[in-house]
């Protein structure tokens, strides 16, 4: 592993992201911080790459997943925020690259694995809606066939990174079966290929209690156009991939928080510090 890919060189990348973007009169500092970050965790670790390409960091093969869950641990204790559409673009991958054709790998697969920040394309997971959270079966979004495409009819109650550029989606192809045996995997791009932008909108943005930094919304789908992923009566079970890849990378970012949560208790803020901040947060949240 070449020296750039160490912990310590990761957090002091985070660290002078951060730096470099609150120096100044101090206006405006978020959107640059998001930027600085997601150059760090896409750009120079290539965290959401590293299962798919070689060469990340100048490892000549794909990482292990153990590897990359590693990097996940150490960089989620410096920016949590990033931690979902990182993994979520990671998770788009690895569906299309198990599950897609050849013409939606050549397509797509490319911009998910980009270390270019120029180039990158982030990817999304849009299953939960009102009538199907934990019961995924229950969903109403259709998928009707319209000229040889694909188009998609719904809503979806809670999409993270919703600004993703395309996302793994479940619908149900009109005349399928119900419950989960009759929904199908959907790749749907944010704009189509005459750069005109995808039938569907962002509705509202949830107003979180955490992550407040990465957008989650809901998402309207007026006939936005999709392409198959796999059988389509696999839909689930090939969505299920993303899913528990998701479940596990959620449980190493919960680590990495609470260790960071700890460290910042015990050894870096004086208490007083962290009454203060514990107070503005408070006031903040409260709308005061
Ligand atoms: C921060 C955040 C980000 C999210 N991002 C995404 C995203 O990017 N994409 C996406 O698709 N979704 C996303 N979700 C939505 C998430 O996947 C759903 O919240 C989840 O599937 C649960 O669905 P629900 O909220 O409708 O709860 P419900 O399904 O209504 O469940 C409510 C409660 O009932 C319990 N329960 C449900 N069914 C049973 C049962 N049969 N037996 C016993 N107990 C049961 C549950 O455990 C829970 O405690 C996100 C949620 C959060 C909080």
């Amino acid at each position: 592993m070449n020296a750039r890919a160490s912990p310590t060189s990761m957090v002091r990348c985070c660290i002078s992201a951060i730096a470099s973007a609150t120096t100044g009169n101090g206006s405006s500092i978020i959107r640059p911080i998001a930027s600085l970050l997601q150059r760090a965790a896409y750009g120079e670790f290539g965290i959401h790459a590293m299962s798919h390409r070689k060469g990340i960091l100048g490892w000549a093969d794909t990482y292990p997943a153990v590897a990359k869950h590693a990097f996940t641990f150490l960089f989620n204790q410096a920016e949590f925020g990033l931690g979902c559409p990182i993994n979520v673009t990671d998770g788009a991958a690895r569906l299309l690259s198990r599950f897609g054709d050849g013409a939606l790998k050549a397509k797509y697969l490319d911009g998910l694995t980009q270390t270019d920040m120029s180039k990158l394309t982030q990817g999304g997971q849009f299953m939960t809606e009102k009538e199907g959270g934990s019961d995924v079966g229950k969903l109403t979004t259709r998928a009707v066939q319209d000229d040889g495409h694909w188009r998609l009819y719904g809503e979806k109650w809670f999409c993270s990174n919703a600004d993703a550029k395309m996302v793994m989606l479940l619908a149900r192809p009109e005349g399928a079966v119900g419950g989960t045996q009759g929904v199908g995997l959907y790749l749907m791009p944010r704009e189509l290929d005459d750069g005109s932008p995808n039938h569907y909108r962002i509705v509202r943005l949830k107003d979180k209690l955490g992550t407040r930094s990465m957008a989650s919304g809901e998402i309207k789908l007026e006939g936005a156009i999709a392409y198959a992923v796999g059988r389509l009566d696999r839909g689930f079970v090939q969505m299920a991939e993303m899913v528990n890849w998701s479940r596990l990378s959620n449980g190493v970012k919960s680590a990495a928080l609470m260790r960071r949560a700890h460290h910042d208790m015990r050894i870096r803020l004086p208490t007083a510090w962290c009454l203060a901040a514990a107070l503005s947060i408070c006031r903040w949240r409260a709308g005061s």
